[in-house]
């Protein structure tokens, strides 16, 4: 079976925790999908029009966490790290099952659902994936704040930079070729936030399940979490992990250069929604094996995109 076919989570996964800015648990499983299902959100704690599709234009807010609708008003917050997990662990097709409406948070990293994923297995169909060819550079800005993207080979390259004005997180780029890069230091790296920005947080009625357990709290010149930083670029990369969980609302993988500077999910979400604004920004590929000029591909990049 080629591994450039569809694949999906072998068994169910089911995960437990809180909701970040909720503050309410959560009981959520990943389950095996049909080829071409896509991943699909449903709220089991909602008894009629409970699903949810994780797509460009069903995003309703993109502040602090992206968060997605449907039209009759059921919405899911906080996908980013699971979706930036399904993205990079090649999950094409499956059903998340939800009793709240926001995922759980668990670390603040994308580690714990990567870490089942891998364990539980995939199990892969006889239909080919799909990818998305950017065709056009699209840039779009805000203030200081840019992204674009632009024709590339065969690869999905992030190029992400953030600039604080915290000399403890100050400037920070790291570069990912998303399908052969080992993104390990990008699922681990936690969400993060400024120590005088909790009150703010809070009184916008947001981060009620916050605490050490779940995000790095910077306070001046140090964090307050006593176990330190799990990778030098800690900050930058856990904004690659966000960024590849948006990328994926456009429904399969990207093939593409993004270069971002202090951007997030609102100017990801933006873009997304400037590319698919015109159908000649982008094509829609069928990747089977035959058709890949294997004299320009090596076999081990053909891995890591499935
Ligand atoms: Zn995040």
């Amino acid at each position: 079976m080629s591994v450039l076919n569809q694949k999906t989570v072998k068994e169910v996964i089911k995960i437990d925790g809180v909701g970040l800015h909720n503050g309410k648990k959560v009981h959520m499983e990943i389950k095996p999908a049909e080829p071409n299902t896509g991943i699909l959100f449903k709220r089991t704690d909602l008894q009629n029009n409970n699903l949810i599709v994780p797509g460009v234009f069903n995003v309703s807010s993109a502040v602090f966490c992206t968060t997605i609708s449907n039209n009759f008003g059921a919405s899911i917050s906080t996908i980013e790290h699971l979706m930036g997990a399904l993205y990079g662990t090649g999950i094409d097709n499956a059903l998340i099952e939800i009793d709240n409406d926001e995922v759980p948070i668990l670390d603040g990293s994308a580690k714990l659902f990567v870490d089942k994923i891998i364990k539980t297995g995939t199990t892969i169909s006889d239909l080919p994936i799909k990818i998305i060819k950017i065709e056009n550079k699209i840039l779009f800005k805000e203030g200081n704040k840019t992204i674009s993207i632009e024709p590339n080979k065969i690869s999905l390259d992030i190029d992400f930079e953030i600039k604080y004005e915290n000399s403890f997180i100050g400037n920070q780029r790291n570069q990912v070729k998303v399908y052969e890069d080992d993104l390990l230091d990008i699922y681990n790296s936690r969400t993060f936030c400024l120590y005088e920005d909790i009150e703010k947080l809070k009184n916008m009625n947001l981060a009620k399940g916050g605490s050490l357990e779940n995000a790095i709290v910077v306070k001046d010149e140090k964090i307050l979490n006593k176990e330190g930083l799990r990778n030098e670029k800690e900050f930058v990369n856990h904004k690659i992990l966000d960024c590849m969980g948006d990328l994926y609302l456009s429904g399969f993988k990207i093939i593409g250069k993004l270069v971002c500077s202090q951007g997030g999910h609102k100017l990801t979400n933006q873009l997304l929604r400037k590319v698919f604004s015109d159908d000649s920004n982008f094509s829609i590929i069928e990747v089977k094996e035959k058709n890949i000029p294997h004299s320009y591909i090596n076999k081990n990049i053909l891995e890591s995109i499935a």
